[in-house]
This record gives C-alpha cells, structure tokens and sequence, in this order.
C-alpha cells in the first residue's frame, strides 16, 4: 500500500513515497528553485539519484513532474494512479479548527485558504499543492496534517498574548507553535526506546534545524511550544531572531523607515545566526570558522546555546518532573559540540551529560547522559514523513470503515 507525503514550501518541494508495510521509502525527492531560473529536482530511488534541471514556473508544473518521475515506465516505482493508496500534505497552519489529521474536501480547502493570513508564508503553498494533486490524481484521496495540531492542549496561560483580548477574538491571534509532526514523532521514538507509554512520560523536545522550537510536553500533551503566532518567537534560527522586545522592532522601524514586510523580512530572512556572525546561517560553517578563531561566529553560535539553555530551564520549571529531553533536526541531531555547549552547566538540574556518549550517540540507542543521570538526553532523527504517512493511512482507512457502514 503506497503512500505519498508532499511538502510544499515556498520554492521548494519535498516528497517522500512510503510502502506502509514496514514503512519503506520506496523514493524521496527535492524539487527547488521553483519559479526561479534554474530549478532543480532531485529524486532518489532504488540507490539511484536522479537529477533534472529544468525552469519549473508553478507548484503544479513541479508536481506534474513529480507524478512522472514516479510514473516513469521504465525506473518508475508506481504503475498508475490507481496503485497510490492516498496522499498526505504537511500543512502548516491549521488555526484552531484543525486539532487532527483531516480528509481533505471542498470544504477543508475553504478553511485552510481562510487560515492563509495566518500563516502568508506558509500556507499558500502547502495549499497550491493540495490542489495540484487533487487535478494530477483526482480519484486518490488526500489528508492534511497540520504543524500546528499536536499543540492544541497548551493551556491558556500558554497560549495567550497579554494584548487586549479583544485581538484574540477578532482574528485568532494567540500562541499556536508550530513543528508539531517532529515534536510528536520525536516524542513517540522516546517512549519506544524507553518502553513506556507516551502517556505517562514527561518531555522537553528540541526540534534545531534551519527553524528550531521547542516544546513541553506532559503526559504526552502539549502544555508549552517556543514558536508562537508565526514561526518568528522563540529560539534563535538561521535567519529568524526568535524572541525580541516588539518595541526594538518599532524602534528599527522609524530609525531605517522599513516597511512592514522590510521589517519582517528583516526579523525573518536577515537576523539568528546570520545576522550575528554576519556570515552564514549554517552552524557548519560556524563552527568551522569558530574553530579558526572568528569570535563573530562563536559568538552567534553561543547566543544561540544560551537562549536554548533558558528554554529548558523555563520547560523545567513548568513541567516540574522532565523523564527526558530530546534533540532532533540538523543541528540537534548532528551537532555534539552544540549538545553539549547547550547542557554546560546544567548539571545541579538533574542532567549529567556523558561526553563520550554525545560524540556517538548511536552506539547508546541516542542516549548521551551517564547511566545515574535523573533526566535522560536522547538524540533522535526526526522523520515528519513517516508520521504524515501514518496519519493519512488512518484516517482514509477511518473514512473507508465509515463510508461502508453507512452503506
Ligand atoms: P530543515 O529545518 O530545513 O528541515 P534541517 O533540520 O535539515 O533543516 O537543518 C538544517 C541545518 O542543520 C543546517 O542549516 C545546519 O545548520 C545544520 N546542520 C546539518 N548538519 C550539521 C552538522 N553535521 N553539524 C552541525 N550542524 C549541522
């Protein structure tokens, strides 16, 4: 049984193609530079990487290539239409209606086009390919799973702006988080790899990638996520800033007289390690140029440490017991020296790093605390696919059990 997960973003398609026995990639692919010059995709198959580089104007002109590239007759691994089960789509903004993986119809493409403002970066373009996919396959049926879903339990002492409530009413604005399918596939691995129910277990995730967040989780709920309206709050990213006073931003504002989008791009695009190294947004180019003694970048690359660190003091303090802490997405899953530059110190909480572990997470089932530490550290890759996979599998299984009962 095949399944098909898409990943929209702004110029850019992944794809990953599951056989759910087992959950086999049957091929992954990467389509970037869509609507620019020289775009390129990139499909990996069978042990075999295929690569066409050709202008790809739309989402839909990049998908249609997708669906051939898995068509091809000869090294293709779909026969037709009929031999893909359904398609999943990571949706990112699924406001405070969509609590769950959802079969999309004419009335859930309404809502996720009426979340659009919410989420103008992201959103159009998870949609763009929904309906793409629903003309290139239209008999195959397709789930949207949302980032910002595994977060609906967070309070409303988490949730909430102290703005006028007024704001909230009218427009929804409030803290959603967002990485919620990597949280949740991060948490789930925790509780298999230490046999206990996801229900019982306490945890803080660290999702560090080109976006980090972070999130508390107890009882295997969301009761606090660092990203909140938009994906700006929180830590520090690549080129976002994470939590800033909002008056610095009105202040950037009227001194460079910025636009509303230039200081948002600004915040967004220009800032995180970028902006305080001045040289890249990549902690591997960092860290190298850290190590030949350029005090910009480990300056950044410290910046970035602390506010993590901070998260996880404030995540204690609010979850009160924490089982373990996870580490996930590029950075947090390959970055030993950014382990342990996040967990210096934090030892008198509980968390006594094992520093040879961390260079070889592997070799421990990805734990790197010692064997007495009270709050484990675990280091976990993160699949997202594999979890939108799973969820679209259940709920168009749900759909068909209840469409035949009601026959
Ligand atoms: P995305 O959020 O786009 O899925 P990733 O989770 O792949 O991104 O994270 C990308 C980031 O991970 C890169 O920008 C880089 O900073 C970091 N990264 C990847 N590999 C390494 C590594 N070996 N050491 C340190 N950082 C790494």
């Amino acid at each position: 049984m095949k399944i098909l997960v898409i990943n929209c973003g702004s110029s850019s398609i992944k794809y990953e193609l599951f056989a759910m026995e087992g959950e086999k990639v049957l091929a992954r692919g990467f389509l970037e530079k869509i609507g620019e010059e020289g775009s390129l995709l990139s499909h990996h198959s069978q042990g075999e990487v295929l690569r066409i580089k050709r202008d790809i104007p739309s989402h839909e002109d990049g998908l249609e290539l997708v669906v051939q590239v898995l068509m091809d007759k000869e090294k293709g691994v779909v026969k037709d239409a009929s031999d893909v089960f359904a398609v999943g789509h990571r949706v990112v903004q699924g406001g405070e209606k969509f609590i769950e993986p959802t079969l999309i119809d004419d009335e859930v493409i309404e809502a996720i086009r009426q979340y659009q403002g919410l989420a103008p970066l992201h959103n159009p373009f998870n949609l763009a390919g929904i309906m793409a996919m629903r003309r290139l396959l239209p008999e195959v049926p397709q789930v949207a799973v949302f980032d910002t879903a595994f977060h609906h339990t967070m309070p409303e002492a988490a949730y909430l702006y102290a703005i006028p409530m007024k704001y909230y009413r009218k427009y929804g604005l409030k803290r959603y988080g967002f990485h919620g399918t990597s949280h949740r596939y991060v948490a789930e691995k925790a509780a298999e790899i230490s046999n206990l129910p996801l229900s019982e277990l306490n945890l803080i995730t660290c999702h560090l990638g080109n976006g980090c967040s972070m999130t508390a989780i107890r009882q295997g709920k969301v009761v606090d996520t660092s990203m909140g309206f938009t994906p700006l709050e929180g830590l520090i990213m690549g080129t976002r800033c994470g939590d800033i006073d909002a008056a610095a931003a009105i202040f950037l504002a009227e001194k460079e007289k910025l636009s509303f989008q230039e200081i948002g791009n600004l915040l967004n695009k220009e800032s995180g390690l970028l902006g305080l190294s001045g040289l890249s947004n990549d902690v591997r180019v960092l860290e190298k140029a850290a190590r030949e003694g350029n005090s910009k970048a480990a300056l950044a690359l410290e910046v970035f440490a602390y506010r993590v660190r901070k998260y996880i003091g404030a995540y204690l303090a609010v979850l009160g017991r924490v089982d373990a802490i996870i580490f996930t997405a590029g950075i947090g899953k390959n970055s030993p020296s950014m382990r342990s530059a996040i967990l210096k110190g934090i030892s008198p909480l509980g968390i006594s790093l094992d520093e040879a572990r961390n260079q070889n997470p592997e070799k421990t089932q990805g734990i790197i605390t010692t064997e007495d530490s009270p709050i484990k550290v675990l280091v976990i890759r993160t699949h997202e696919e594999a979890l939108i996979a799973r969820d679209t599998l259940q709920v168009v299984k749900k759909s068909l059990f209840d469409s035949g009962r009601a026959k």
